[in-house]
């Protein structure tokens, strides 16, 4: 290995030995730029890769709430301001139990490749809280949301940082972060957040963008396989948004989605996740707050096999649309056995390094999350920008681009890695795309 990005991942590690997915996700990143970096000294010279696993900045703040109970309740909030070489930092709010400063540092700087990758002018953030959404009364959600915002926003900004939403943070949990917001600043400044309600400045195809975006990244895979989506089926983890966007286009465009999961099991439906009222019932199934797979299974009358994944299903193509890290080599291993051949991967590395890589010599085609899943924050940039104009788009038009951005994404990634003579590996030419025009433009901004 280039023995400059060995030795800035010995020191990550040891720095910040107590944060595991944020030590997985640099090793990951950094081990797949050799070639660049052998090519550039002047990183070395410039300290390029130890500014770019250091965030500028993190904040973490308490989060104090008062539940129906009358009790008070205390969550810790976080916004890891991670890179904003190329443009405002940008990413999403977490909601979730399991978040913690690995957690928001991984999903950061997971979110600077990714961001790049749009080519819109974004930088990487992320923020949350381990606030845990489930079950919460739609008071509790709305006084949190009023809480957490009483402090976040000092520290974000339409040209400063524009958060969005993410797991446990939909449509609702924006209305009410926004409001917060335009109260406390007395301006009407909308391009504050992203994936907003369409009648204070949300973009159309919002809610959808991130479930097409990674049909649509699939599409360019098989296109370059001579392979084609009609007639493929689909094992898919989730029930949320993301999930929710996959089942619909993977459906309109001729496959079948058989699987949904959640923390309780997954459901097999044989005859697809293909009708509206399916649909519309994962919409259900999230704002229920019951964070059940169960739920579907009784609704449509289809087996359901509790605790456990769907990986174990014979399928042509699974897509993960659910947490971190929840492919290991258990889960890798039934993969192969079952003759797949295409693993996309949509959540926010589903995959551990292990099963990621044994994957991708095994002859899997593996493409990554971060140009997967890219089109939900693609979005949010045609969301600024119609803020900035005060112009509402068409959604078509916001569609037409969405597609547009994704076939960059794929073409660009299949480039960077045939350049650096990887062939098809999608995983390191996201990784070396998305990283190139942070390089620039940090190397060009001094040392910052
Ligand atoms: N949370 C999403 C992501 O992981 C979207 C972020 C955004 O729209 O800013 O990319």
């Amino acid at each position: 290995m280039n023995a400059y990005i060995e030795r800035v991942l010995e020191d990550v590690k040891k720095r910040d030995a107590h944060e595991p997915e944020f030590l997985q996700t640099v090793e990951e990143v950094l081990k797949s730029l050799e070639s660049m970096v052998d090519k550039h000294p002047e990183y070395e010279k410039a300290g390029l890769l130890e500014r770019l696993v250091e965030p500028e900045r993190v904040i973490e703040f308490r989060v104090p709430w008062v539940n129906d109970a009358g009790e008070v309740k205390v969550n810790r909030g976080f916004r890891v301001q991670f890179n904003g070489a190329i443009g405002p930092y940008k990413g999403g709010l977490r909601f979730a139990s399991h978040v913690n400063l690995s957690v928001m540092k991984f999903l950061g700087f997971e979110q600077t490749f990714k961001n790049s990758l749009t080519s819109l002018p974004m930088g990487g953030g992320k923020g949350g809280s381990d606030f845990d959404p489930n079950g919460k009364s739609d008071g509790e959600i709305m006084r949190f949301c009023q809480s957490f915002m009483t402090e976040l926003y000092r520290h974000i900004g339409p040209n400063v940082d524009v958060p969005a939403g993410d797991i446990g943070v939909g449509g609702r949990e924006i209305g009410y972060l926004f409001g917060q917001y335009k109260r406390i600043r007395n301006a009407y400044e909308n391009g504050v957040l992203t994936g907003k309600g369409p009648s204070f400045g949300g973009s159309p195809f919002r809610p959808e963008a991130t479930g097409f975006g990674a049909v649509y990244y699939l599409c360019e895979v098989l296109k370059h396989e001579k392979d084609d989506i009609k007639g493929k089926t689909i094992a898919m983890s989730g029930f949320g948004n993301v999930a929710w966007g996959v089942a619909i286009k993977a459906t309109q465009l001729g496959a079948k989605v058989v699987t949904l999961s959640g923390p309780d099991g997954y459901c097999y439906d044989p005859d697809g996740i293909a009708t509206q009222e399916k649909w519309d019932y994962m919409l259900e199934m999230r704002s229920s707050g019951r964070n059940q797979a169960k739920d579907y299974a009784d609704k449509f009358g289809v087996e359901f096999f509790p605790k456990q994944k769907p990986w174990g299903v014979k399928v042509d193509v699974c897509m993960p649309c659910a947490y971190q890290n929840e492919i290991g080599m258990p889960e890798a291993e039934q993969m192969l056995k079952n003759g797949l051949k295409y693993y996309i991967e949509v959540a926010n590395m589903p995959t551990t390094n292990e099963a990621l890589f044994y994957m991708m010599d095994k002859g899997l085609i593996v493409a990554p999350s971060k140009a997967v899943n890219a089109g939900g924050v693609s979005v949010s940039g045609l969301e600024m920008s119609q803020n900035s104009e005060r112009l509402t788009w068409k959604p078509e038009e916001v569609d037409a681009m969405l597609l547009n951005i994704m076939v960059n994404i794929h073409a660009a990634s299949e480039k960077a890695a045939e350049e650096a003579g990887l062939g098809y590996n999608l995983v390191a030419g996201a990784n070396l795309a998305g990283f190139k025009k942070v390089a620039d433009a940090m190397m060009a901004q001094g040392i910052v």
